[in-house]
């Protein structure tokens, strides 16, 4: 996956063959998107909309998929963004919902994570999508923090509500609620393929022209930008903007362009998943609105409930055990005969994701691992930044600088995210004791778990706009982990106790009664299928 040589044609600027859309050139911006996966569509539909390319006939965006060479066909779990996302798309949310099988999730149950499973005992706890409660801006974490260990509430069910209304298989919202929008934070879990067919529906209702051929060569200008791309299907093919959607392959940014490949393995060490859809035990079984991660020996398993199947999945080291140990480890947990298929990627990213006229975006710019589902996110976060710094005018590569900073910034943060799930495991296999090596454990991890050993995760330790991953949230995953803090000798700064005890109750409260009045997951599903978000009795 590392960028990878190849020849690449160089020539002195001359005029091209004739294109399409030649003569918009020379009055605008043309696009050319290479790459017709979740990221390809996704980029492609936001900047039709953002740039409002129908209505603008001096811009141009021309997506060029491979029909052989197929989308990697995983990411079916996303982040709370992709609501805002298909909101400005204007993308109907019962349709969508329809159309790609979806289901709501409102987080991730990690099972196994904090311990290996022994006498019939397995640590577990969630990972909700809600911040939790506060009061004037106080916090609940040290307050949670001074109470007794032995009787506590997990946090994540001391501080929202969402841990209850999950575990409860109850939906994020009611039937009636408008599109996008409900009492609790949610995402959706979703078959990717077909994701990237209504974001290509959308994209093509927005003005984007569709091209079904292959990047055969890229030649170079004598500057090293990008002078065109040859299809064999097309011909030569020119824009003033490329973007690279071509996957891991990374047509542009990796073989034209050689953009150096950052690799993250030896802080995250995953590097292979083997994946298959299984069966639901009955037809009416829950389906959780959670993914449920469960660790394993070198890494961790994804089960994703989708509505008529599950998406499931086995993650884990090729250093630690071979494919076919992590082939036996996702039939012993489906438990039924499945087809598989097996993935391989190394953790890491470009830190030069724009070069001239050509920025990557999705896997071709990067890949960390499937936990916590930030590949969709990172796309959302490209493009949206892609569409703000567009220059209409001027060189192409101005907004280079400071969107590869800004990128790297938040691949960083994400790997510190990441390695924290990793890095406060007590398990005793090798995977896991290697995970807990200082040598493994970024600086900068290793400074603020100094710090939380004496203060919850607050919000100056991160600055937001770089980040996918807020301070509470890491609050969630230390105490889940069973991290400690001590606030022992400091206790006398947070007087409030008996305030703190009464919004606790609060929550338990909110909490009693949601998880009567939400619907069942399984329920809201099949009557969003039937009949939509229209108020209807649920059976
Ligand atoms: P792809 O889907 O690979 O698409 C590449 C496109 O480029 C295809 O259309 C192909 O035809 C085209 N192409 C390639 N070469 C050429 C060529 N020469 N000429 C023309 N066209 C070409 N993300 C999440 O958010 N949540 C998850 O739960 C999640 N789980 C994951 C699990 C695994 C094991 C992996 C590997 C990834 C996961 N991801 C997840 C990441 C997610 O799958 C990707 O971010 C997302 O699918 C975007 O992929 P893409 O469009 O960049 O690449």
């Amino acid at each position: 996956m590392g960028a990878t040589a190849r020849s690449t044609r160089v020539e002195s600027p001359s005029p091209v063959r004739e294109l399409w859309y030649l003569s918009r050139m020379k009055r605008g911006r043309s696009i050319l998107i290479v790459g017709g996966g979740t990221a390809g569509w996704l980029t492609a539909a936001y900047l039709a909309r953002a740039l409002r390319i129908s209505e603008q006939a001096h811009l141009s965006i021309t997506v060029l998929e491979s029909p052989e060479i197929g989308a990697i066909g995983v990411g079916e779990a996303t982040f709370p963004t992709i609501r805002n996302t298909l909101q400005f798309l204007g993308i109907d949310e019962a349709r969508f919902i329809r159309q790609t099988s979806a289901t709501f999730k409102q987080g991730i149950r990690f099972v196994d994570w904090g311990d290996a499973p022994s006498e019939g005992r397995r640590h577990s706890f969630f990972h909700p999508f809600e911040a939790p409660f506060s009061t004037d801006g106080v916090s609940l974490a040290p307050y949670w923090l001074l109470q007794d260990q032995a009787s506590r509430a997990p946090f994540a069910e001391a501080v929202t509500i969402q841990a209850r209304v999950a575990d409860a298989a109850r939906a994020p919202k009611r039937p009636h609620e408008s599109d996008f929008s409900g009492p609790l934070n949610y995402a959706y879990h979703f078959d990717a393929a077909k994701l990237a067919e209504v974001l290509a529906e959308r994209a093509r209702e927005l003005g984007v022209r569709h091209l079904q051929g292959h990047v055969g060569e890229t030649v170079l200008d004598e500057t090293g930008a990008i002078a065109r791309i040859v299809s064999p299907e097309h011909g030569g093919l020119t824009a003033d903007l490329y973007i690279d959607c071509s996957g891991f392959r990374a047509e542009l940014i990796g073989k034209a362009l050689s953009a150096p490949f950052k690799s993250a393995r030896p802080v995250l060490f995953a590097d292979r998943a083997v994946a298959c859809r299984a069966p639901y035990a009955r037809p009416d079984a829950p389906i959780q609105s959670y993914t449920v991660a469960t660790a394993h020996e070198a890494g961790w398993l994804w089960d994703i409930g989708l509505s008529g199947a599950r998406g499931v999945g086995c993650v884990y080291s090729s250093d630690h055990i071979d494919d076919d140990r992590a082939e036996a480890i996702l039939r012993d947990y489906v438990g039924a005969e499945v087809e598989t298929r097996r993935i391989a990627f190394e953790a890491g990213y470009r830190e030069k994701q724009w070069i001239d006229n050509c920025v990557a975006v999705g896997l071709s710019a990067g890949f960390l691992e499937p936990l916590e589902s930030t590949g969709v996110v990172l796309i959302e976060a490209a493009v949206a930044m892609i569409a703000e710094l567009f220059p209409h005018t001027g060189p192409v590569s101005a907004p280079a600088r400071r969107f590869n900073e800004l990128m790297a910034a938040r691949y960083e943060n994400i790997i510190v995210f990441l390695k924290l799930h990793y890095a406060l495991s007590r398990r005793p296999e090798r995977f896991w004791r290697e995970n807990t090596d200082p040598a493994t454990i970024p600086e900068r991890l290793q400074d603020l778990l100094e710090q939380w050993r004496h203060r919850p995760p607050a919000r100056f330790d991160f600055i937001l706009d770089l980040e996918t991953f807020a301070f509470f949230n890491y609050q969630y995953i230390l105490y889940g982990m069973g991290f400690e803090t001590d606030l022992a000798d400091g206790a006398d700064e947070f007087p409030d106790a008996a305030g703190a005890a009464k919004l606790f109750a609060k929550i338990r409260g909110f909490a009693d009664r949601a998880t009567q009045d939400l619907p069942n997951h399984r329920d809201l599903i099949a009557q969003i299928n039937r009949f939509g978000f229209e108020e209807r009795v649920l059976a």
